[in-house]
């Protein structure tokens, strides 16, 4: 099977949507479609046209991602219609994508229990929905619900269901351990029939992690002839999570020697694509995640590390840098240079490795880092970072004193009302500029006052929005060496010509935090627009 093709599929935007606590923004489906269409997955999927707001905006506009394909999830239509004259199956096949991927019944006790239709039935819908997607995206793709469990309770079904998805002209069938309840010799089993039953059918698989055996059950179904994986970024998704795919890619790649998408070069970038993903969610990294956590290669500490700095093939199952990871205990060695220069080439800055300014810049970014700095999901903080140490920044401001007031009060007509009111001082070519704003929130009013006094100078700052904003307080024991708590803020802006750019701001205080953000938001704007490098 070595030099075999996998495809890869990532659920993160829809599945992983599921997961506790994680709520994705307009905004936060962009950012995430993109950081993974770049590193090279086959399909997104981008969430269910017409299940809810968030997706329908998603979907509503046309999207290119180049070799990836976005997928638009949903059901097969309903029983007693036509699909032409369903609703719901409208929605994904009018929804701006490249393919749909539509879920079905496979198991007959859900099909006569929980649909209550006749087994004929749920065959018509399924074959009658994936034709009708065929019809006019690039690919249909059809999720077999529940198929481990209805091929225990009744294998010929399972198959028919199958059969009826190929009818309708399905590019791929993938198989779903809907309860994730399997265990990897069941996964294969199964998977190993289904394929001798259908050998013509291109089979995927899709594994949920109740047994602890997602990735596992993942890999005996590739085994056992599957070449479509799904899976979401660090395994989210509603229970125990879904397969994780920065663990499946490089076992899939460098354990199993397939072959997909994704270039060794990228591959690289995998912890750093973890990290983004997190960062971007408000998640702390998992320090012990497989490949990409910060202590999953050896330490310092560690009772081998000496014979693994004589030579780490000792105790190490894989190099570190093939996932763009490092050894803690070598922290400064060529491994980090290289990891923290292909970062800088990825935002458009080529240095020498001999410059001799470089290792200050390391220090710097492994200082930042250190304190809470994020950089993953901060491209242009990052990017700024670096131009200032190499004298490439203009000053185009700087900001002097500012002060909020905070004021909950009874209006005139005796409502209760919350107001910030700030004011700030803002120096442009030695001349300050002292504004007043108020806004729903202390940082909406200082974002407003700093900008109504550079909008003056800088008229190209006028249709510059703020489109999200994140906040995470890290305590002292997590990421920062200090004794008190700081608050990290994330920013994405977007411009009136789409262009979208993120930035990081560390501070004890959050309106502090924030206003260095913005600050990085807005130089970031000055440069690219105006070409003043
Ligand atoms: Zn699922």
């Amino acid at each position: 099977m070595t030099g075999d093709r996998i495809w890869l599929f990532d659920t993160t935007l829809r599945d992983g949507g599921q997961t506790r606590g994680i709520d994705f923004t307009v905004a936060d489906k962009h950012f995430i479609a993109r950081t993974l269409a770049d590193f090279g997955l086959d399909y997104i999927e981008g969430g269910w046209p017409g299940a809810n707001p968030t997706d329908d905006q998603f979907f509503s506009k046309k999207q290119d991602f180049g070799t990836t394909r976005l997928v638009a999830f949903g059901m097969t239509r309903r029983s007693g219609r036509s699909a032409e004259n369903d609703p719901g199956l409208s929605a994904i096949l009018n929804a701006h994508s490249d393919a749909s991927c539509l879920v079905g019944k496979s198991w007959d006790f859900h099909v006569t229990t929980a649909l209550n239709v006749s087994l004929e039935e749920n065959l018509a819908m399924i074959t009658e929905s994936v034709a009708a997607a065929k019809a006019v995206k690039q690919e249909s793709l059809f999720d077999c619900e529940h198929y481990f469990d209805g091929y225990k309770a009744n294998p010929d079904y399972a198959l028919a269901c199958v059969k009826a998805a190929m009818a309708g002209g399905a590019d791929w069938v993938i198989l779903c351990d809907t309860n994730g309840g399997c265990l990897p010799e069941e996964v294969f089993d199964i998977v190993a029939a289904t394929k001798q039953a259908v050998p013509e059918c291109r089979l995927g698989i899709h594994c949920h992690n109740d047994t602890g055996m997602a990735v596992a059950n993942t890999l005996a179904a590739v085994r056992a002839g599957a070449r479509h994986v799904q899976g979401t970024i660090n395994g989210l998704g509603e229970r125990c999570g879904n397969a994780d795919l920065i663990t499946l890619i490089p076992n899939l790649m460098l354990k199993m020697g397939f072959v997909t998408n994704i270039p060794a070069e990228k591959l690289a970038r995998l912890t750093s694509l973890s990290h983004a993903i997190d960062e971007r969610l408000n998640r702390l990294p998992d320090a012990h995640a497989p490949y990409v956590g910060k202590a999953a290669f050896p330490d310092k500490g560690g009772l081998h590390a000496s014979a693994a700095q004589k030579d780490p093939r000792t105790y190490e199952h894989t190099p570190p840098e093939s996932v763009g990871n490092q050894r803690t205990y070598l922290i400064s060695d060529q491994t980090g240079k290289s990891n923290i220069l292909a970062r800088f080439a990825e935002v458009g800055i080529e240095i020498d490795p001999k410059d001799s300014r470089l290792d200050g810049l390391i220090s710097e970014v492994k200082e930042k880092e250190f304190h809470g700095w994020a950089f993953d999901s901060a491209e242009a903080s990052f990017e700024l970072l670096a131009r200032r140490r190499l004298g490439g920044v203009p000053s185009f401001f700087e900001i002097g004193r500012f002060r909020v007031m905070d004021e909950r009060r009874f209006n005139a007509r005796g409502e209760m009302v919350v107001e910030s009111e700030a004011t700030a001082s803002i120096i442009v070519n030695g001349d300050a500029h002292h504004e007043v704003a108020v806004g729903n929130g202390p940082v909406n009013a200082v974002d407003t006052a700093i900008r109504k006094a550079l909008v003056k100078v800088y008229p190209q700052l006028a249709d510059v929005e703020l489109v999200d904003y994140k906040v995470r307080i890290l305590p002292p024991s997590e990421q920062t060496s200090g004794t008190a708590a700081v608050t990290r803020v994330l920013i994405e802006f977007q411009d009136g010509t789409g262009l979208r750019w993120r930035t990081v701001g560390v501070s004890a205080n959050i309106i502090d935090a924030s206003v260095n953000a913005l600050a990085d938001g807005i130089c970031w704007k000055l440069i690219h627009h105006g070409n003043r490098l």
